[in-house]
């Protein structure tokens, strides 16, 4: 192995990711070495590229970013065990502490100490990874390195849509980005009954549709009380799940819900946005905010159900050779694709 590779850094404060030759990651002795297969561009990344506000005062520079990916371990840290040379994996992107007491409670999703891969740490975008063994999620064979690359987001997807009873109930998700795509999915899997997807991209409406059984709704010129009498429903939408990050659609979502109806939050609203509360409170509606993924369960359901035929491979619409990454980053950053994955051969 030579000690260099490949790497999409994050190297001067302007727009852009520039292809750089970096030396290998050095790893500890509770570290794997992961030899990078498949990665997926996520929102994250696109604002790391734009270099918004947020990225500028988030990200080190310079940096290896990108955190979706599957690989194939390729060297053990002395101390690691139950893991071995060439099993393939995913990984958690969060790295957590293990002081605090949520930690210790083994919640570890609420540590307050994470720090993300490709965000604050070295990241995946690369041709090798250095992660704590406690992050490794091995893949089982009937999971490919396509579905590797994009199970943080599905992961996100699959948090979200577990936080509430879902069975025989009517759904609402807002945002059919690729996140909200695949939670409609998820409450397909599971059994819900209606499932409704808002956007105002017609694009990512007729991708939602073509993925998933669920029914798409362009708020720009549909009317949610329509599609409410239109499917028969009684009253509105049991459980919500906020996708899109946008004020509006959870001003929707709140006026489209029944009297204590339930609403998990994954989209992240920019700055502060007026909320009506008491709306909220006369409706009797549960909010929930949802991050990252629960560490292990969300990956241990998520796997489980995609053996069992939840399926969301047509969410992938591009691939491109890491060569082309300029190529894969314009097209996710024009709305009109869902996930692009980027092959490091
Ligand atoms: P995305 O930006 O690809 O999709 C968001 C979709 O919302 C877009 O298709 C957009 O057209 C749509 N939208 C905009 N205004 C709308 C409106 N008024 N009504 C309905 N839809 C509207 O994002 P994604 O990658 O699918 O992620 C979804 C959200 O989750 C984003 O806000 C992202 O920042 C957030 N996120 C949160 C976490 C977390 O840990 N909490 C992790 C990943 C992503
Ligand atoms: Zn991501």
């Amino acid at each position: 192995m030579s000690n260099e590779m490949k790497a999409l850094v994050k190297a001067r404060p302007e727009p852009g990711l520039w292809m750089e030759r970096r030396p290998v990651p050095e790893i500890g002795p509770d570290d794997v070495l992961i030899r990078i297969r498949k990665t997926g561009i996520c929102g994250t990344d696109i604002h790391i590229w734009n270099w918004d506000e947020w990225a500028a005062r988030t990200v080190p520079i310079p940096l290896v970013t990108g955190h979706e990916f599957a690989g194939e371990i390729v060297e053990l840290g002395r101390n690691v065990e139950g893991l071995s040379i060439g099993q393939r994996c995913s990984g958690e992107g969060h790295l957590i502490g293990k002081q605090s007491r949520q930690s210790r409670a083994g919640k570890f999703h609420l540590d307050p100490a994470t720090r993300g891969i490709g965000v604050n740490e070295p990241g995946a975008f690369a041709q090798y990874l250095r992660l704590p063994a406690f992050n490794v999620v091995p893949l089982p064979d009937e999971i490919d390195d396509d579905i590797g690359a994009i199970l943080d987001p599905l992961g996100n997807a699959v948090h979200t849509a577990l936080s509430f009873d879902m069975v025989g109930e009517d759904v609402m998700i807002t945002g059919a980005g690729p996140i909200g795509i695949m939670a409609g999915a998820i409450a397909r899997h599971v059994g819900a009954r209606h499932v409704v997807i808002t956007d105002v991209n017609p694009a990512r409406l007729a991708l939602a549709a073509e993925v998933v059984d669920v029914v798409p709704v362009n708020v720009t010129d549909e009317d949610l009380k329509d599609v409410i009498a239109r499917l028969k429903m009684k009253q509105g939408f049991d459980v919500g799940m906020e996708m899109s990050g946008n004020q509006a659609a959870l001003d929707q979502m709140v006026e489209a819900m029944v009297m204590g109806g339930r609403i998990a939050m994954l989209g992240i609203p920019p700055g502060k946005s007026p909320v009506d509360w008491s709306r909220i409170v006369f409706k009797a509606i549960t909010i929930k905010g949802v991050y990252g993924r629960e560490i292990f369960e969300t990956w241990y359901k998520m796997i489980a159900m995609l053996q069992n035929g939840l399926d969301v491979r047509k969410v992938i619409t591009h691939r491109f050779d890491v060569d082309e990454f300029e190529a894969g980053f314009a097209v996710m950053r024009s709305g009109k694709s869902g996930k692009v994955v980027l092959d490091w051969g």
